[in-house]
């Protein structure tokens, strides 16, 4: 494997880099995205740089413009320090640079750089460090040192909140009023034009000199959507100058806030903040990601290469930087680490995420699972609008009750020139049953019946409603279909019979049927009033009229499940060119849209992605059969393709396989591409290599409501330690070439491992065999 950033063999927790200024910027400042879930921030200098790509996000405040789909606004800049030497502007293209290093802690998201500056034969050290706070989240400080040891210097300083940030140019914030309290806070308040969300930042700053506190007041500057606190210092030579920005932002859709008072009570909480220093918010940070993530999602690897290990390390960061714990909002496709997809969420979030939380955070998935509840109304919204019923889920999805939020125009056309209509919002339609598909695993590994009865019940019927009015009856063969959609597969658009929409969607109405009798029966209150809100006794009937007609495509002779109705007849070509994972979507260079959809080419998972969430339904010589045949013809453009591919593989006993898409994946974010995370992370990658560590590797899944564990630990691997939840007890795994230690602590467990059943007593353990795999290569 190869990274992009430096890691460091004896710490884990270690990202790095040497290089500055070169073509990986944008790379660096999304791979070493800073966030808090509630707050985000790319990684860029505090000093403006050319290229630069400088983001600041609130989870869930989205505003839109006029014939826009809504979008994340990019918040004013908490991040600016310019600096200048003796009048010289700090800016690393000018002088010279000597150890320049930058480095991110993924244990508590801390990130540092430091450097000599050489000017005018000055040699300057300069010690940065900034972290946004998990303990408290409106928090972001950050600190830098100055020092000299020959010379003396004049140090001037300018730093506050930058309001002249865009969306690509487009300025969705209302400049509010800005102020000044008590000679040192500064504060900026803003709206964003549409959703008309308040926001409030402040910024108070403290210099020291070699400890001792200054007590000079700034030199306030204010211009259009700018106020900066400005300071000059000289320093002797060999005493060091310690600036530290504390900074917060408050907004008017906080639950923890009161929208009437936002100004006076964010000046209030930055006043106590700053009270503390740097290093005692940091270490209050530093103990509530230990509390709330580390202890929760253990994952230890032991082998040769410490990479696998930072990788595992780095999704799990990623994925506590960028989720947000209030229910109204979700995880983006990039989270908040850029621009890219607006922040919208998609089923990434259902099929590619949740399974870490379901399994190590359930109050987490649970709160993403909410946000779905909280969207019934737009669902409904859609469902209405299409002409049907029920719950239609939106592709994409931002606000909850928005609906769809899915642009309807893409780039252009090689061939014909003209914007390319984006199809995913009206027909990509599967995103209704991933989100069923979620909902069940989490009752199956926590046993929410609370959320069961108060939530999750009412969506899977309310989603089983919609694809009853969504099948189509096919008169001639007796069987209802479903035309004119789009599966994972985004590379085949209008297809009739989708072998993963039709599966997923009948999947749905089985389970609506069994939700339907067992409150009918167990919970007689639940029953009627879902039924009166739902009208179940009409739609019940016709779930019970179409279940067994859905048609479901099945294997053909030679064991192939149709990927869709035109597929298997559809022009085969050499996809293998496009294979390639320095680049994404290289085959729109040569062919489009139109062409592709003609072709035997696959962007992602789609058949396979079937087989392995419903591996019961296909035997092995079914799944084996379909890896050969669609492997070769995936293209594996989108990241979500990886880690199905590396899953399976490691069922199928294609180890070497399992193991080059698990490279291939942690690559997605981590790798030396530089085209790859420009525009933010690869949030289902981040969940893909935990599923791919401790589903794939580790060998855990869901079979039939029970907890399975059968682990393909990778050739190179000693050793894989993971810790998952399951119904309320912590169960911690060890697994070597040829032992698995299971232990509890809780209640006690069952368990299936390779066809036998085990138990383990409460606060107990047990050890058992593993089969030791041969290695098949196909
Ligand atoms: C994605 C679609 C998405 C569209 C617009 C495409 O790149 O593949 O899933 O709906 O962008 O955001
Ligand atoms: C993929 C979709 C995915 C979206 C957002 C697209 O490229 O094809 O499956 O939901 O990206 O990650």
């Amino acid at each position: 494997m190869k990274f992009c950033v430096d890691t460091n063999e004896k710490n884990s927790w270690y990202i790095g880099t040497n290089d500055y200024g070169s073509k990986m910027i944008n790379k660096f400042e999304t791979v070493m995205f800073q966030g808090n879930g509630y707050m985000g921030m790319r990684a860029v200098a505090e000093e403006k740089q050319l290229h630069e790509q400088r983001d600041m996000f609130i989870s869930g405040t989205f505003d839109a413009f006029p014939n826009e789909v809504t979008e994340l606004p990019n918040l004013p800049d908490l991040i600016n320090l310019e600096i200048k030497i003796d009048g010289q502007p700090l800016c690393l293209k000018d002088g010279y640079v000597e150890n320049y290093h930058k480095s991110l802690n993924l244990k508590n998201g801390e990130l540092t750089r430091t450097f000599d500056w050489i000017i005018n034969n000055k040699a300057v050290h300069f010690n940065y460090r900034r972290f946004i706070s998990m303990h408290d989240k409106h928090l972001f400080v950050s600190q830098v040192e100055v020092s000299s040891a020959q010379d003396e210097l004049n140090v001037q300083l300018s730093s506050g909140i930058d309001g002249r940030q865009s969306n690509d140019e487009s300025q969705h914030l209302m400049e509010g009023d800005k102020r000044l309290y008590d000679g040192q806070y500064i504060q900026m308040q803003a709206e964003t034009q549409q959703s008309h969300i308040d926001f409030v930042f402040n910024v108070r700053h403290k210099i020291y000199v070699d400890e001792v506190l200054l007590g000079d007041k700034p030199y306030i500057n204010m211009s259009r959507r700018q106020i900066f606190g400005n300071y000059n210092v000289d320093l002797q030579a060999g005493q060091t100058l310690t600036f530290i920005k504390y900074a917060n932002v408050y907004t008017s859709i906080d639950q923890d806030a009161d929208p009437n008072k936002l100004t006076d009570d964010s000046v209030a909480a930055l006043k106590r903040a700053s009270l503390s220093n740097y290093n005692e918010l940091l270490q209050k940070s530093d103990r509530v990601w230990n509390h709330n993530i580390w202890q929760k999602n253990y994952v230890q690897i032991d082998s040769e290469d410490e990479k696998p290990q930072v990788a595992i390390n780095f999704a799990r960061y990623q994925l506590a930087a960028n989720t947000p714990l209030d229910p109204r909002m979700n995880i983006g496709a990039k989270g908040i680490t850029g621009e890219g997809y607006k922040g919208h969420t998609f089923w990434d979030t259902e099929i590619f995420m949740l399974p870490y939380y379901t399994f190590t955070m359930p109050d987490v998935a649970k709160n993403l699972l909410t946000y779905r509840y909280l969207g019934l109304q737009g669902a409904h919204k859609k469902a209405q609008g299409n002409n049907y019923q029920g719950a239609q889920f939106p592709w994409e999805a931002a606000d909850p009750t928005d609906g769809e939020t899915a642009p309807l125009w893409g780039s252009a056309d090689i061939v014909t020139g003209k914007p390319m209509k984006i199809w995913s919002g009206f027909i990509e339609q599967h995103v209704t049953s991933d989100i069923v598909i979620a909902i069940m695993d989490y009752l199956h590994a926590t046993g929410d019946q609370v959320f069961a009865d108060d939530m999750g019940y009412e969506i899977i019927l309310d989603a089983a409603k919609f694809w009853s009015s969504r099948l189509e009856y096919n008169e001639e063969r007796d069987v209802y279909e479903i035309n004119d959609v789009i599966g994972p597969d985004e590379y085949k658009e209008h297809v009739d019979n989708n072998a993963f929409t039709n599966y997923t969607a009948r999947w749905c109405i089985q389970k609506a049927i069994k939700v339907y009798n067992l409150i009918k029966e167990e919970n007689p209150e639940l029953y009627l009033k879902l039924s009166n809100k739902l009208n179940l006794e009409t739609t019940y009937e016709s779930w019970i009229n179409q279940v067994n007609r859905i048609y479901v495509p099945q294997p053909n002779i030679e064991g192939v499940i149709p990927e869709d109705d035109q597929y298997l007849s559809l022009k085969n070509v050499d996809v293998s060119k496009f294979q390639v994972n320095d680049q994404i979507s290289t085959i729109f260079k040569t062919y489009n849209l139109l062409q592709i959809n003609q072709m035997q080419i696959t962007k992602q998972a789609d058949v396979l992605l079937l087989i392995y969430l419903f591996e019961n339904m296909f035997d092995d010589n079914i799944k084996q059969s379909n890896w050969n045949y669609y492997e070769p013809r995936t293209t594996h453009d989108s990241s979500l393709s990886q880690s199905i591919h590396s899953i399976l593989a490691s069922d199928l006993g294609l180890n070497d396989e399992a193991y080059k898409f698990y490279e291939m994946s942690c690559e997605t974010d981590l790798g030396i591409h530089i085209g790859k995370a420009i525009r933010g992370l690869h949030m289902a990658a981040c969940g893909g290599l935990w599923n791919m560590t401790v589903e794939g590797f580790g060998g855990v899944r869901i079979d039939n409501g029970k907890l399975r564990i059968e682990p393909h630990l990778p050739a190179s691997w000693n050793s894989l330690k993971y810790q998952i939840n399951w119904q309320g007890s912590t169960v911690r795994v060890g697994i070597d070439g040829e032992k698995m230690l299971v232990r509890v602590i809780g209640d006690g467990i069952e368990f299936v491992s390779y066809g036998r059943e085990y138990q383990v007593p409460a606060n107990g353990s047990l050890e058992i065999e593993v089969p030791v795999e041969e290695t098949v290569t196909d």
